[in-house]
């Protein structure tokens, strides 16, 4: 083992969509976009599909194709982004449905695909995709005699249970949408932690599945292990890496491990994070760089073969909180180095 590996475990998956299932009385779709978190869309998406999943989520039209190889013909693929510029191609090719997103969006769609299915995205706030409240009055009327295939809007907030923006999304949801004849979906994985009133016809989480927060109970998806490259020994007073920024204080033993922040283990990490020999933590010492990490294994018993970075101890969450980020983004930066292995 000469790279970085990166285990996705797809029975994780399976456990935490029906974990996520089972709390709602309603259908759960998934989100697969970005190459499912970094994970891969085709082997994520074929796995969810057996375990029964109907509705899938991408960002963009580009990214439906790998997910419909994935899947077959059936399950339905929607498209956030909506009907870009020349995306007529992809919708059609690979029988993708856009989710409407402005008055010029439904034009397009209407001028160069009136027969093929599409869906209305609402902004009940965040300000970001989706039909304003405004817009989205004066199209209704034409929307629904052409009988979309799900409208939806996205929480701002929903990953924080007491903040006010829910319960106003909510409120603005219900009062565009009450009435509507088309199923309604408005929560993604926080949004579905939330309450069954957040629940409407379909969820649509992403980052849980993948065992990422706010969903505290998932199982872990994802490890990564590290090869070492080398020991050495390290007096006392000598420095490590980059900066030297940091100083041996006992004698000590440094392993060099393969991966980097060219591997999204970003520079930003620092201290408090660990790699692991099975169960012992080895703490990271000295500044991440591109291709390499420094470990202390001092109170190792032998030296290590590989380190394992991410696991059960330590979760992509905890990474992102070392690094001031979130999951999410540590989830989509793990590079194209790793050697990948998918275990059923
Ligand atoms: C990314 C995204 C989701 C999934 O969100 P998670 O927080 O990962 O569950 C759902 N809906 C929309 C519109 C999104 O952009």
């Amino acid at each position: 083992m000469s790279t970085a590996r990166l285990t996705i475990n797809l029975q994780a998956l399976a456990s935490n969509w029906q974990a996520l299932d089972a709390k709602t009385n309603v259908e759960t779709g998934a989100v697969v976009k970005a190459d499912a978190y970094g994970l891969g869309a085709g082997p994520v998406a074929a796995t969810l599909a057996e375990e029964g999943v109907r509705k899938f989520f991408v960002a963009a039209a580009e990214e439906g194709a790998a997910v419909r190889q994935a899947v077959g013909p059936g399950p339905k693929i929607f498209v956030f982004s909506g009907f870009m510029e020349a995306d007529n191609g992809l919708l059609f090719a690979d029988d993708l449905i856009p989710l409407i997103n402005s008055p010029e969006q439904f034009r397009r769609h209407q001028q160069a695909m009136p027969d093929h299915p599409f869906g209305i995205q609402l902004d009940s706030g965040m300000n970001r995709l989706g039909l304003e409240p405004a817009d989205w009055a004066e199209l209704r009327p034409k929307v629904e005699a052409l009988n979309p295939q799900l409208i939806m809007s996205h929480m701002a907030c929903a990953d924080e249970p007491d903040h006010p923006m829910n319960a106003r999304q909510l409120k603005t949801f219900r009062e565009i949408t009450d009435g509507v004849s088309a199923p309604r979906s408005l929560a993604a994985t926080g949004g579905l932690l939330l309450s069954p009133e957040y629940h409407f016809d379909l969820c649509r989480p992403g980052v849980g599945l993948y065992g990422g927060m706010p969903f505290a109970e998932a199982k872990t998806v994802v490890t990564v292990d590290l090869p070492v490259i080398q020991v050495r020994e390290v007096a006392v007073g000598e420095t490590v890496g980059y900066g030297n920024i940091w100083t041996a204080r006992r004698p000590s033993r440094i392993a060099t491990v393969a991966a980097g922040y060219a591997d999204g283990l970003h520079r930003a990490i620092g201290g408090g994070i660990d790699v692991f020999a099975g169960d012992q933590p080895c703490p990271v010492v000295g500044r991440i760089s591109m291709d390499l990490i420094t470990v202390d294994v001092t109170d190792l018993p032998n030296d290590p073969e590989r380190l394992r970075i991410l696991n059960g101890h330590q979760t992509v969450d905890d990474l992102a909180e070392a690094a001031g980020t979130i999951g999410y983004e540590i989830l989509t930066s793990l590079g194209a180095r790793y050697s990948r292995g998918y275990v059923e």
